[in-house]
């Protein structure tokens, strides 16, 4: 089974089961029905606030992706760069993957965590690092990318789309 790539956006729709109970406890904000949610660095002096919900979410495993984030897998959503916004200083580093493309990512000077990155093969989006949203019910990854690196006990559950390398 081969995915799509870039993937399409349908920002706006699904709500999981952890959305119905928030929105029960007068916990979710939400602009023309859409949902907000604030994601932020380790210090809260950067913050990127997204509309909607994510158009796909993944984790991978790559060794640059576990050099950067100093742990086994990145866990990152993908959103519609005008479902973005980013406030507070940051830097922005650039580098080559294995492709042959770029990856810039977007960080703060002061505690170092990445906020935001952007993708050369995916014009249009933005990612943004799950955890910096510190929500735990947040949706699960749909594919695992290089899952020929990942740690030798890291197991994923059935239902998560398993990608030796990556998506063409
Ligand atoms: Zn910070
Ligand atoms: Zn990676």
């Amino acid at each position: 089974m081969s995915r799509q790539w870039p993937v399409s956006c349908s920002a706006g729709e699904g709500d999981t089961l952890g959305d119905i109970f928030r929105r029960r406890e007068g916990k979710v904000t939400e602009t023309k029905g859409m949902r907000e949610r604030t994601a932020s660095c380790g210090c809260g002096n950067l913050t990127v606030t997204t509309s909607g919900e994510p158009c796909e979410v993944h984790a991978c495993s790559c060794l640059n992706c576990q050099r950067e984030s100093g742990s086994a897998f990145t866990y990152g959503a993908i959103y519609p760069e005008a479902a973005v916004s980013i406030a507070g200083e940051r830097r922005v580093w650039r580098r080559n993957v294995d492709s042959g493309r770029w990856i810039e990512t977007e960080f703060c000077p002061t505690c170092g965590a990445t906020v935001l990155s952007r993708m050369e093969y995916s014009p249009g989006t933005v990612g943004v690092p799950v955890g910096c949203f510190a929500d735990p019910d947040f949706a699960k990854p749909e594919g695992f990318y290089w899952a020929s690196r990942r740690h030798h006990w890291l197991q994923f559950s059935e239902d998560i789309e398993s990608v030796e390398t990556q998506p063409d």
